[in-house]
C-alpha cells in the first residue's frame, strides 16, 4: 500500500456536534481489480472527487454494495474498531451477490486500521461521537451490457458523525408501510446494496411530511410479518424483560448490531427470541400494554427507540413515547464496549494505539 504524501491538508475541525456525513476527513483509501491484475494499486490518498467513464457500470445499472463501521475514541486516548471482521464477512457476501469480487478480509482490516492511524486526529473525544467509516465497491467498467462487472473501485472514506438522530437518544415515530416494500426474498434484501436504499428513500419522504422519521418495512409477499426499520434491524420488548426480533428471513439484512445485542442481552438478564412477528399481532400487544418497548438497532444510531407506530390511519404509542429500561439499559452496555470504558469478554474490539 503507498501513502501519498497530502499536499494541502485542512486542519483538523471537530465542532461539539459534528452532524452526520457532514464532514470528511483529510485522506481517503482507494484500490482497483480488474479480471488479469486482481485487486491493485492500493492507496491513501486524498479524500477528493472520483473520476469515471460515463457508462461505468454503476451508473446505469447501480452495481455497488457497502459497509458501515466505526472507530471510537476510548479514554486512554487510543481508538477502538468493533466486530469490523463480521462487517468484512459481510461485505463478501453482499459481493458474491452482485458477482463482485472477495476482499481478503485480513489485508482489508489491515488498511482500515492504517487509515483510521493516520486520520486518528478526526476521532472525536465527545460523547456518542465517533468516525464513521464507510467502505465502497462499485462496478467502474463502461458498458452498457446489463451483465456482472469487470472493473471495480473499492474505496474507504472516514467521516467524524455525532449521533445519528439531531433529536438525540429521543424516541422516533416510525410509520409501517402497507404499500411500498425494501426488499424481497431472493432478491438483494441481505446483502449490503446501494440499490436496496433507492427504492425506499421517496417512501421516506412521503412519511416524513406526515410527520414521521421512519418507516418500518414489511415483508413483501404478504405484508404482514415485521422485517426492518429504516435502515436498522428492528426489536421489540415484550413484557419488560424479553426481546423479540424478526428471523432473518432472505430479505433481512444481518446487522452486526443486532447480533451483538442477541449475544451481549441474555448477559444482562434479558431473554431473546428470534420470531416471526406479525404485524396485527405486534399491534394489539402494544394496545394491550404486553409491548413495553421497541427499538432500531444499527451502527449508526446503535439504538433507536420509538415512540409511537402509525399503520393504516391509528398511532400506537409505546411507553408513552419515552425511551425505556431496555433500550437505555442495551445502549449503555454496547457502547461501553465500543468506546473501551468496560471490559470486552467477547473479543468484539480491536485497538488501534496511537499513544
Ligand atoms: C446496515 C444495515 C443495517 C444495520 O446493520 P449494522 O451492521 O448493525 O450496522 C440494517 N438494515 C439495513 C437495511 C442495513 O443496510
Amino acid at each position: 500500500m503507498i501513502i501519498e504524501p497530502l499536499t494541502n491538508p485542512r486542519p483538523v475541525e471537530l465542532p461539539d456536534n459534528p452532524g452526520f456525513g457532514v464532514l470528511y476527513t483529510n485522506r481517503m483509501f482507494v484500490q482497483q481489480h480488474t479480471l488479469d491484475k486482481g485487486w491493485h494499486d492500493s492507496r491513501v490518498t486524498a479524500f477528493g472527487t472520483i473520476v469515471m467513464h460515463p457508462v461505468a457500470q454503476i451508473l446505469h445499472i447501480g452495481l455497488a454494495i457497502f459497509e458501515g463501521t466505526k472507530a471510537y475514541r476510548r479514554p486512554d486516548g487510543n481508538i477502538n474498531l468493533f466486530r469490523v471482521d463480521r462487517n468484512m464477512a459481510r461485505l463478501n457476501r453482499s459481493a458474491e451477490r452482485l458477482g463482485m469480487p472477495q476482499v481478503d478480509a485480513a489485508s482489508h482490516i489491515g488498511y482500515i486500521e492504517s487509515l483510521v492511524k493516520l486520520e486518528h486526529e478526526w476521532v472525536p473525544t465527545l460523547p456518542g461521537c465517533s468516525l464513521y467509516i464507510r467502505p465502497v465497491i462499485f462496478s467502474t467498467e463502461p458498458t452498457l451490457e446489463v451483465r456482472v462487472g469487470r472493473e471495480f473501485m473499492h474505496y474507504i472514506f472516514l467521516s467524524p458523525v455525532g449521533p445519528y438522530f439531531a433529536k438525540g437518544f429521543n424516541p422516533v415515530s416510525v410509520y409501517i408501510s402497507h404499500e411500498y416494500v425494501r426488499a424481497v426474498r431472493g432478491g438483494t434484501g441481505e446483502a449490503k446494496t446501494t440499490a436496496n436504499y433507492a427504492g425506499t428513500v421517496w417512501v421516506a419522504e412521503q412519511v416524513r411530511q406526515q410527520g414521521y422519521q421512519q418507516v418500518l418495512w414489511l415483508d413483501a409477499i404478504e405484508r404482514r410479518y415485521i422485517e426492518e426499520v429504516g435502515a436498522m434491524n428492528i426489536m421489540f420488548v415484550r413484557d419488560g424483560n424479553h426481546i423479540i426480533t424478526p428471523a432473518l428471513s432472505g430479505s433481512i439484512l444481518h446487522g452486526v448490531t443486532r447480533e451483538s445485542v442477541l449475544q451481549l442481552a441474555p448477559d444482562l438478564g434479558l431473554s431473546v427470541s428470534e420470531e416471526r412477528i406479525d404485524v396485527d399481532e405486534m399491534l394489539a400487544d402494544i394496545e394491550r400494554g404486553r409491548i413495553t418497548e421497541a427499538f432500531g438497532v444499527g451502527t449508526a444510531a446503535v439504538i433507536s427507540p420509538v415512540g409511537k407506530f402509525g399503520y393504516k390511519g391509528k398511532e400506537y404509542r409505546i411507553n408513552d413515547e419515552l425511551t425505556g429500561p431496555v433500550a437505555q439499559k442495551l445502549y449503555t452496555a454496547l457502547t461501553d464496549i465500543q468506546y473501551g470504558r468496560a471490559p470486552d469478554p467477547y473479543g468484539w474490539t480491536r485497538q488501534i494505539k496511537i499513544t
